[in-house]
């Protein structure tokens, strides 16, 4: 084979690791960036000087013009502004390069457009973005050329955060002390640390790129406006762990090589449930460098599609009628000396420091059900969460047989005698080797699952950022383990007071456990009638973010200030209405240039040979029967487009974001399902080969 990988050689071949730190920079040096990552503060202007140089010389050395500060605005995905090397030319007309410290650690993209929720008015638009140490620099190919990419936070010039990656390192801070302070009232002494540990698994869909191309909704939308399901869809369950068709086999070939070079730990990759849709899940690491590695996965799963004429779709739902895509959090505490927080061990029962940590996430999970919903949402998740497919929107925890049966004991009579075991594995074949199988079997429709020695939050949404869902989760768990060691630190007797803390954390709040079926509607009643809450969309989640609870939470621990927390919800409202608006337009265009000419050429030609069946004496009533079906869902498709431009033009005349995004939410959604719901008929009707643009068949099946 020609077109082997030697997968050691090329990882990490992009990044400019400690390793090459090491052997690129003077000792002293290179000890003071170890401090630095290891236990925060500042590199001095000389050390960042021969830092930045020595990144230079290795980005050049490997084919680098430019660099950019790489960033995440509020927009949910990167940003960045190129500049180049070049500083002037020599007096010999030699061209020079440089790169200080100063450009290494802080950068001026003016970039006032990105949504900042009134953070910035124009006048006082400086923002900045400020090197993040903990995140290696990397090299990105493109059509470009190269460019050394440097992972930074962006703030504006009075320090309030306008992007996701400040509150995420924040939020680390937050956890990190608080955890700090449980590991040691447990005897812990060696612990200097404890890390947030994140493992995003990431679903996406392959389409054919020339294909995409003729549907102006895949182009401007990212997901299919109008289109009848194809004759097979996923019910026969033969795409999930699929083989893997050789165009995408190749796709994920070349992915896997990018991915590496980036040193991003890709290491499974399967088909999912619906046709055209795959996972990969990378190897957990450090939550804001799994943060910062999941948006160079999405980043490259597009470039890489379109070098294989495909176009990746991240949308959470870019068809109807199959399933949508999301992205697992997998989250745990681990400490620098080794220990994971959430591994129970054999024996849960008798692990104390384990049902106490659970115990606290339980009641921050409960405390703050609605933030964490919120935390997951985005405009493109409003259509899974709650469909039969993903997640209820309701938040419950599963936690499985064997911790469920020690969280009753311990609430029924403050002790846990034993744990469930799993058992032997018996196939009933006596060649197959036994093994021993886990403690719990899975559960597939809970939100927040307890998956052997993590959670697993399977809520937040394909295109969306980690870094919301990790921030909020890290802060209201820092904050249950704040207020535990609050009380702890003082108490008398330490195993007493731990023993009566988690049969009141678990009594208090067992109402969020939930071990059965999420997509059920008993579910939902049982939920309302816990007190559960369940909210329906983006926009209605928004709101969460400023409640007195909320604000409390975010500036008790240093993670959001309460203008930051208005800024954000104000942006929510401002996104949504620009993405249904840009839907609604598109739709509008669609049903106008290419649906409507279609249909009404179609049925022209159609009453024409009903007249020539009709002379010729036959019976034309089948043709006559459909030709009616035909105008009457072509009336009706009439109706709601002008519905929609009336909707729109109201739309844009209301002037508080707030307002105008509900409005989009109760009235322009509904009316685009309504001139989607006769589209789709019709193209049942038509002839195919008069139909404007590829099906859901020719997209899902022959791509
Ligand atoms: P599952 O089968 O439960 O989905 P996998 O082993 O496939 O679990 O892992 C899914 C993701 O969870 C991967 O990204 C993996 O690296 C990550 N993961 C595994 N252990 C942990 C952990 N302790 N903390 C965070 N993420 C983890
Ligand atoms: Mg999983």
């Amino acid at each position: 084979m020609g077109n082997q990988v030697n997968l050691e050689e090329i990882y990490g071949q992009n990044v400019f690791t400690l390793a090459k730190m090491k052997e690129r920079l003077p000792k002293n040096v290179y000890k003071e960036v170890v401090e630095v990552l290891e236990n925060g503060g500042d590199l001095s202007r000389e050390s960042a000087d021969v830092v930045a140089n020595a990144m230079k010389n290795w980005a050049i050395e490997n084919g680098a013009t430019h660099y950019t500060h790489w960033f995440q605005p509020l927009t949910g995905i990167t940003a960045e502004k190129h500049d180049s090397f070049v500083t002037n030319a020599g007096a010999d007309g030699k061209m020079l390069t440089s790169f200080s410290g100063k450009e290494l650690i802080k950068g001026e993209p003016d970039a006032s457009s990105f949504p900042s929720g009134g953070l910035r008015a124009t006048f006082e638009a400086r923002g900045y973005t400020a090197w993040d140490i903990t995140s290696p620099a990397f090299l990105k190919e493109s059509g470009a050329g190269v460019t050394l990419c440097i992972p930074t936070a962006f703030c504006s010039y009075t320090g309030e955060a306008l992007d996701k990656k400040t509150p995420l390192l924040r939020s680390m801070e937050a956890i990190n002390k608080q955890a700090l302070r449980i590991v040691r009232l447990f005897g812990n002494t060696k612990a200097t640390k404890v890390n947030v540990s994140v493992g995003p698994e990431q679903e996406y869909f392959l389409v054919d790129w020339d294909k995409s191309m003729k549907r102006p909704d895949l182009i401007f939308t990212g997901r299919t406006l109008f289109g009848a399901p194809a004759p097979k869809g996923q019910e026969m369950e033969d795409h999930y762990f699929g083989v893997i068709r050789e165009r995408v086999g190749e796709y994920m070939k070349d992915l896997n090589e990018e991915l590496w070079k980036l040193g991003v730990p890709d290491k499974t990759q399967h088909n999912e449930v619906a046709p055209g849709q795959h996972e990969l899940a990378p190897i957990y690491e450090t939550a804001n460098i799994a943060v910062d590695h999941n948006q160079i996965i999405m980043e490259t799963m597009k470039r890489v599609a379109e070098h294989h004429n495909m176009r990746c779709l991240l949308h959470e739902k870019p068809f109807a009628g199959v399933n949508g895509s999301g992205k697992h959090d997998n989250w745990s505490l681990c400490t620098d000396d080794g220990v994971n927080l959430l591994d129970p061990g054999d024996t849960p029962n008798k692990n104390v420091q384990f049902l106490f940590v659970l115990s606290c996430i339980l009641k921050a999970v409960d405390r703050h059900a609605d933030l964490l919903r919120q935390s997951a949402s985005d405009v493109g998740n409003d259509h899974r969460l709650g469909a039969d497919e993903a997640p209820p929107a309701i938040i419950s925890v599963f936690l499985g047989e064997q911790l469920d049966d020690v969280v009753k004991q311990l609430i029924e009579t403050g002790e846990a005698k034993k744990s469930k075991k799993g058992g032997r594995l018996k196939t009933g074949v006596s060649t197959l080797q036994e093994f021993e199988k886990d403690a719990t079997d899975r559960n597939r429709t809970s939100p927040f699952a307890f998956t052997g020695n993590k959670f697993e939050f399977r809520m937040v949404g394909s295109s969306d950022s980690m870094a919301s869902p990790n921030t909020t989760l890290n802060t209201i768990v820092a904050e249950a383990f704040c207020e535990a060691a609050d009380e702890l630190e003082k108490a008398d007797n330490f195993d007493m007071a731990v023993h009566d803390m988690i049969k009141a954390n678990l009594t208090e709040h067992e109402r969020i456990i939930f071990n059965g079926d999420g997509y059920s509607d008993a579910w939902v009643e049982e939920a309302e009638r816990r007190g559960l809450p369940n909210i329906k969309s983006t926009i209605e989640a928004a709101e969460t973010l400023t409640t007195k609870k909320s604000i409390d939470l975010f500036e008790k621990f240093g993670v959001f200030t309460q203008t930051e927390l208005e800024a954000r919800e104000e942006v929510i409202y401002e996104t949504y209405a620009k993405t249904i608006n840009i839907e609604a337009l598109t739709m509008i265009d669609m049903a106008s240039k290419q649906i409507i000419p279609a249909v009404a050429k179609y049925s022209g030609s159609l009453a024409r040979d009903i007249n020539e069946i009709k002379q010729a004496g036959a019976d034309a009533s089948v043709e006559q029967e459909i030709l009616v079906e035909i105008s009457k869902e072509l009336k009706a498709m009439k109706k709601a487009l002008d519905q929609l431009i009336k909707d729109e033009k109201k739309a844009g005349s209301i002037a508080e974001c707030k307002k105008r995004a509900f409005f989009y939410k109760d009235t322009v959604v509904p009316t685009m399902a309504k001139l989607r719901a006769p589209a789709d008929k019709l193209e049942m009707l038509v002839d195919k080969k008069e139909w404007p643009f590829p099906t859901y068949a020719d997209l899902l099946f022959e791509g």
